[in-house]
């Protein structure tokens, strides 16, 4: 038996590293994925090819997630075409790193729209269904950082700082109602976006990382299953690190 067969998801920003892992093994373990993108147009449209090879319903949306009304259409359309919505996934998030002297207003702004600001949108969005139905999983993706802070991110940090903060008063909020909130804190994860760093540097990032070496996109995939299934029917409220022992 699969872990998530029968189940719906919705994954945020899904075209590419981790939201396209986490839509891979959803999709492996039965469940039905919808997956969002923005820019990734091509992309998207390949991912709902090979996911549909899984004999599951797949399919993308091209949505905005810092916009409010947008992931209100968003989800009324997914839960038109898929008849349910049991797991959201807010994964889609963007980096503007620079000292807090060289940062602007626009990119404060940009940062905490797209990470922060599209969580609440979409949860906004699903509360609806999940109450009717009285079960839901949602899954915030954070990061190592918003527990730590990070000197060159104060508007990355200070947005997932906000996502624990919202996922664990969402899970006081709608505990009683068996909806679950939960997040996940990945620490260096290596992806297309690390591939473009210096060697040097990222080794020196995996050397100083106890299991001695960078994430891939598929742990945190893993640990999205085990959240997103009944396996974890009893975790809410959590921040589960997924970080090789980086923040211990
Ligand atoms: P990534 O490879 O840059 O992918 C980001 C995804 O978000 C893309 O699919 C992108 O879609 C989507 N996206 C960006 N802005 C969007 C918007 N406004 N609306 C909808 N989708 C949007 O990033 P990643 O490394 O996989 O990171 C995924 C999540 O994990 C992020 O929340 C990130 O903060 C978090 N995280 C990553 C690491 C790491 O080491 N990689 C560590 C900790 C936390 P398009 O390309 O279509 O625009």
């Amino acid at each position: 038996m699969k872990l998530l067969s029968g189940k719906t998801a919705l994954i945020t920003g899904a075209s590419r590293g981790i939201g396209r892992a986490i839509a891979h093994k959803f999709a492996e373990q039965g469940a039905n994925v919808a997956f969002t993108y923005l820019s990734s147009v091509e992309k998207g449209k390949a991912l709902e090819a090979e996911l549909t090879q899984h004999n599951i319903k797949a399919k993308g949306y091209r949505s905005d997630a810092s916009e409010f009304t947008a992931a209100e259409e968003l989800v009324n359309s997914v839960v038109a075409d898929f008849g349910t919505l049991d797991i959201l996934v807010n994964n889609a998030g963007i980096t503007q790193d620079t000292l807090l002297m060289r940062m602007n207003e626009e990119m404060w702004d940009k940062v905490i729209n797209i990470n922060l600001k599209s969580v609440y949108n979409t949860v906004k969005a699903s509360l609806r269904t999940f109450l009717k139905q009285k079960s839901g999983s949602i899954i915030n993706i954070t990061s190592v950082v918003g527990i730590k802070g990070n000197a060159g991110q104060a508007n990355y940090a200070a947005s997932k700082a906000g996502i624990i903060g919202f996922t664990k008063s969402v899970a006081l909020e709608l505990g009683s109602r068996n909806i679950r909130s939960n997040a996940i804190a990945p620490g260096f994860i290596e992806t297309e976006m690390t591939d473009q760093l210096d060697e040097k540097t990222v080794q020196g990032w995996r050397d100083a990382i106890p299991l001695k070496r960078g994430g891939k996109p598929e742990d945190v995939a893993d640990c999205a299953v085990f959240l997103a299934s009944d396996m974890s029917s009893y975790i809410s409220g959590q921040v589960l690190q997924v970080d090789g022992g980086m923040l211990t």
